[in-house]
């Protein structure tokens, strides 16, 4: 069996363009709103000769907040328990929010390397001091990216394939 790497997080973070970009096609759904993304998809992909498969776990996603929130904890959950390596991915333009510190809590609880993916990190000069928020989150590995620019992929997938 390859080992998995689930992409976990809030709606809206960026799952579906970042796994889009990672297994080089458009399979996952992307929208500016919740709601969207089919429940899990599953690609097998490979960086530097070490194959993995990449779940993209969208989810409902829906608007009510009580039950999102349930919602993407039983996601992160889920992910937990069949994953080798989590990404989890929260948006440097939001900061961080309540919603990631309740996911970033459940991902503690375990003993599974996790990669912090700070996304839309477009322009790295002019958005570097609003990383410094998220080591809050309690994670060893923080990689600044952005999927839609394809930028620091590479580094961020050397720090996965080494924690697999
Ligand atoms: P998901 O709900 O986490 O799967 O997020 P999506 O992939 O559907 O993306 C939500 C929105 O964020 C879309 O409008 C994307 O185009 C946008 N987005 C994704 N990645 C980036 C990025 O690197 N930079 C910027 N500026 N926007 C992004
Ligand atoms: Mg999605």
């Amino acid at each position: 069996m390859k080992p998995i790497v689930a992409i976990v997080g809030r709606p809206n973070v960026g799952k579906s363009t970042l796994f889009n970009k990672l297994v080089g096609d458009r399979v996952a759904i992307v929208d500016d709103q919740p709601g969207v993304t089919r429940d899990r998809l599953y690609r097998e992909t490979e960086w530097c000769g070490t194959e993995f498969v990449l779940v993209d776990t969208g989810g409902l996603e829906p608007r009510n907040n009580d039950f999102m929130m349930s919602k993407i904890k039983q996601q992160a959950e889920v992910a937990m328990n069949e994953a080798d390596v989590i990404m989890f991915i929260v948006d440097a333009k939001a900061g961080v929010t309540a919603l990631d510190e309740e996911v970033a809590y459940i991902l503690r609880k375990k003993n599974k390397p996790v990669i912090l993916c700070v996304n839309k990190v477009d322009d790295f000069l002019a958005q570097q001091d609003d990383l410094y928020d998220f080591w809050s989150l309690g994670f060893e590995h923080l990689m600044p990216i952005s999927a839609e620019h394809k930028s620091n992929l590479g580094d961020m997938l050397d720090v996965i394939t080494e924690n697999i």
